[in-house]
């Protein structure tokens, strides 16, 4: 057998169309016949294999390495519920074989740019179809800015993208854009999924779920289902590309209405909501954010907390131990470390993965107060009127509070003490957690 080595960024169901041409199969029968064959002279055995695994162990890598620059995993799933990388594993299959590049089935469709194949052609003499083609909504090759092609054959991969354009076989995709902007949301979709394809292993779902929905917030988005704000990440992602775009990538985008809950947009930043499709998250992460890398960034800092968090030692510790000592350290995370011998930065990692704020200040706001009152079992109106606060700057905080803080001081709440009374001191109560 001759071999093939996979060229850079090359989509693995082009790799095994370039093994079947380069070796002269006939049909698929004998593409098969040669990778057992040549699986088993080297002492592998075939049988229950994925197609990408098997072109991995043909190519002398590692499934995960494989996949990461060969398959379109990345992107699908952008997420998983532990953010494990069992779905590249050796019997692991994509199962959204529908979409472009998503499988090494012969039928399916497959984009090339014409820069592109001149570009190779005269570096190495021969083409090869690239991932980054491949993204669902990118239609346009990022290096050249010009339109992608789509192969008119029903079987793309089995023949290398020069031979498709000396064939003139070669058709411009139908766009709703024509040019891809120089910036903007496009831009930003586009390049978030070439780093997700980079990246090698899904996010955890709620992280990246908890980053987005924080981020969402941030810019006065509602990212609940209910909620006064009216402003929801579906008419957010409307306002920032052709509506034509959005109809054509987002299942029943025309029934989305003005500040109404979009449950296949919006659903992305809700707990409890299943995951929809991958390139969701996608959207989201291009909507919510200014540059494609705080995009990644945030994202991926989310999601590093969450996983040190949870596998340095349990929820449950961090959870209990650290919001306890959260609540009698003051002096922030270098005194719980010191209480609980472990690395300052490991603490300040939990606490931002708990959501807790510093609590370096003693001193309470007026709404904090009012707060803490109404989780000590006060009414809303009573505790406003003995903090001299407004209902609605109470009930706002409530919204924006991070429930594990809601939980701390509920659960702590006969810890509570009052230390002044404003009526004594004729200045502001102090409130805090005694240790
Ligand atoms: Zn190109």
């Amino acid at each position: 057998m001759l071999m093939v080595e996979p060229m850079p960024h090359e989509l693995a169901a082009g790799h095994q169309g370039r093994i079947r041409w380069v070796n002269g199969c006939l049909d698929d029968r004998d593409l098969l016949r040669l990778i057992t064959h040549e699986l088993v002279a080297r002492g592998f055995d075939p049988i229950g294999k994925s197609r990408l695994a098997q072109l991995a162990l043909m190519s002398e890598m590692d499934i995960s390495e494989y996949a990461r620059k060969h398959s379109m995993l990345g992107v699908v799933p952008v997420a998983t519920m532990d953010g494990g990388t069992a779905i590249y594993g050796p019997g692991g299959t994509n199962r959204d074989s529908k979409r472009p590049g998503m499988s090494c089935s012969i039928n399916s469709v497959a984009f090339c740019c014409h820069e592109c194949i001149k570009d190779d052609f005269q570096k190495v003499g021969y083409s090869w179809y690239r991932r980054f083609h491949h993204v669902l909504g990118a239609q346009w090759c990022v290096a050249h800015d010009c339109k992608l092609l789509m192969v008119d054959a029903r079987r793309p991969f089995d023949s290398p993208p020069q031979r498709w354009l000396q064939l003139n076989k070669l058709v411009p995709i139908k766009t709703v854009v024509d040019v891809l902007p120089q910036a903007g949301f496009l831009r930003r979709y586009i390049h978030i999924s070439f780093a997700l394809l980079e990246r090698g292993s899904p996010f955890i779902l709620d992280a990246i779920r908890g980053a987005l929905a924080r981020q969402a917030f941030e810019i006065g988005l509602r990212p609940t289902l209910y909620g006064r704000r009216p402003t929801l990440l579906s008419d957010h992602l409307s306002a920032q590309t052709e509506d034509a775009w959005l109809r054509a990538h987002i299942a029943n985008w025309e029934t989305k209405k003005p500040f109404e809950y979009f449950s296949k947009i919006d659903g992305v930043l809700v707990q409890g909501k299943k995951p929809w499709g991958s390139h969701g998250y996608v959207m989201a992460m291009a909507a919510l954010y200014d540059t494609a890398e705080d995009a990644m960034q945030y994202v991926s800092l989310a999601d590093s907390i969450f996983k040190v968090v949870s596998r340095s030692r349990s929820t449950e510790y961090w959870q209990n131990e650290v919001e306890r000592r959260w609540v009698s350290c003051q002096e922030f995370a270098d005194s719980i470390a010191k209480k609980l011998n472990v690395n300052g930065m490991r603490v300040a990692e939990a606490l931002l993965y708990l959501g807790l704020p510093n609590m370096h200040s003693p001193e309470p706001s007026g709404t904090w107060a009012a707060v803490i009152r109404f989780l000590y079992g006060e009414k809303i109106a009573t505790a406003c009127i003995v903090e001299k606060v407004e209902r609605g700057e109470v009930r706002a905080l409530l919204r924006i509070c991070c429930g594990n803080v809601l939980r701390t001081i509920s659960t702590l709440r006969k810890e509570f003490v009052r230390r002044f009374d404003r009526a004594q001191t004729g200045t502001r109560r102090l409130v805090y957690f005694d240790p």
